[in-house]
This record gives C-alpha cells, sequence and structure tokens, in this order.
C-alpha cells in the first residue's frame, strides 16, 4: 500500500529526510516513533505529497506520488491529480482542525459533499453511520467547541473516513489530550486497525504500537534507525539510539 524508497527532502539547507526507506502493506498498522525534529511529521506530509520530495520515490496504492513516470523519466502531475491522489489518503493531526462554524455532522459531510459533489442524502446517512462508529451520533449537531478534545478527535477520524480512503495517515492524535481522553481516541483506532485499515501511526503510546502495530519504525536524524516487529524493538533494540529513547518515554 505504501512504498518510500530512498526519500530525501530538504527544507534549504537544512535536510530533513536523509533517504526513508519503508514498506506498510494492505491492512497493516506501522507505528512510527522518534525524538522531536526527527522527521516523522515531515514524511507523513511528504507520503500525501503535501511536501514535494527532493529524490527518491513513494508510492501510495501502486500510484506514484506526485509524478507520471514515462521511461526514466518523472513528470510532475498537474494540481488537480494530485487532489485526486491525495484524496484516497486521510489524515488526522494532532490538533484536530475541525471546522467551528459548522456542527459535528457537517464537519463530517463536507468533503464528500463539496470535493466529491456526492448526493446530500446519501452522504448524510453514511456520515451519521460513521459518527455512530466513533460513538459520537448524539453529537451530531454539536458544534466543535461544545465537545472535549477527546470527541474532537473521534470527529477528525470521522471526517477522514468520510472520503473513505484506503490509508489513513495520523500524526500524534492524542498528543494534544488529556490523558484520561486518550484511551477512547486509541479505541477508535483500533477498531478501525482491526476492520482492516491501513494506517501509519507517529504515536508516543507505545501500548498502542505494541498491541495494534504490525511493525515499529525508530526514526532519528532523518533516518529509518531501525524497524522490526513492535514486541522486538521495544524488548531488545538493537542499536543504542533506540535504547536511549525507548529508555525516557517507556
Ligand atoms: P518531528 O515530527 O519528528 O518532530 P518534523 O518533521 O516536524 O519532525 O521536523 C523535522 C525538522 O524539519 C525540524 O528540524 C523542523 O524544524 C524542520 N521543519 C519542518 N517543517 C519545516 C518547514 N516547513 N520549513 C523549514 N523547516 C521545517
Ligand atoms: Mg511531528
Amino acid at each position: 500500500m505504501v512504498v518510500a524508497e530512498n526519500v530525501h527532502k530538504s527544507y534549504g539547507r537544512l535536510e530533513v529526510l536523509r533517504g526513508i526507506d519503508l514498506e506498510v502493506r494492505r491492512g497493516e498498522v506501522m507505528c512510527v516513533v522518534g525524538p522531536s525534529g526527527s522527521g516523522k511529521s515531515t514524511f507523513l506530509r511528504c507520503v500525501n505529497h503535501l511536501e514535494k520530495i527532493n529524490a527518491g520515490r513513494l508510492w501510495v496504492n501502486g500510484q506514484l506520488m506526485g509524478y507520471r513516470q514515462k521511461g526514466d523519466r518523472l513528470y510532475e502531475l498537474r494540481e488537480s491529480e494530485v487532489a485526486a491522489q491525495r484524496r484516497d489518503i486521510g489524515m488526522v493531526f494532532q490538533r484536530f482542525n475541525l471546522f467551528p462554524h459548522m456542527t459535528v455532522l457537517g464537519n463530517v459531510m463536507e468533503a464528500p459533499v463539496q470535493v466529491k459533489r456526492e448526493p446530500r442524502a446519501e452522504v448524510r446517512e453514511r456520515a451519521m453511520g460513521l459518527l455512530d462508529r466513533v460513538g459520537l451520533a448524539d453529537k451530531a449537531d454539536s458544534y466543535p467547541e461544545q465537545l472535549s478534545g477527546g470527541q474532537q478527535q473521534r470527529v477528525a477520524i470521522a471526517r477522514a473516513l468520510a472520503m473513505a480512503p484506503s490509508l489513513m495517515l495520523f500524526d500524534e492524535p492524542t498528543s494534544a489530550l488529556d490523558p484520561e481522553l486518550v484511551g477512547e481516541v486509541l479505541d477508535v483506532m483500533k477498531d478501525l486497525a482491526r476492520d482492516g485499515m491501513t494506517m501509519i501511526v507517529v504515536t508516543h503510546e507505545m501500548g498502542f504500537a505494541r498491541e495494534v502495530g504490525d511493525s515499529l519504525v525508530f526514526m532519528d536524524g532523518g533516518v529509518v534507525v531501525e524497524s522490526g516487529a513492535p514486541s522486538e524493538v521495544l524488548t531488545t533494540p538493537r542499536h543504542e539510539r533506540t535504547q536511549a529513547f525507548l529508555s525516557k518515554v517507556l
């Protein structure tokens, strides 16, 4: 579902990603951990082509992100073509970024109606189903500010799912939440994983990584230092940098 091959990304002279190679199979959950500034968010933004990479290749669902390849040459896709690729990828951020002036239901319906031009009645029914799935059907008519952080994040997940993505990216989805609200968001993500969604999750929730992750990647300084089965990486990290990081967060 996702193949990253020697992905490089720089901002000016700052090289943030220095050759990332990764693979996520369909239906797998990959958890990504690493110190602040190691390039985790940048990598996620490159996966859905919110950032252009400077070298390497990124495929999602068999499609080369942002480019068309003819022979050995790459041609940049048009903005509308990139947007079409991106529609297949849902993203959930640390900050929930809900539309404050829209109801919960309105938030979930917005993209399918405005971007995909799907009929309102159909979208409404599906949106209600998604809100039910994240346990918030009774909040459909509330506004974001009336909800807790955990509830808002669950709406953000429902909103991403409304576009029927084949891949979900999560960037520290529980980091901004009060501790007692973390569990309800992780439960929704677990449910999604059980249902077969392919997911890349940047998180510091090692319990989640161990329980739900099919693989765990440790990034530092713009490279993948170590990756493998979560139980192995967490209990017997091979690299000193991984050990040092884990000793701080576990
Ligand atoms: P992480 O998510 O692992 O904390 P980031 O991917 O956010 O790391 O950032 C990696 C590095 O890239 C940091 O040094 C950060 O300051 C820098 N960076 C991120 N985004 C930008 C940007 N848009 N312009 C310049 N530098 C950036
Ligand atoms: Mg980040």
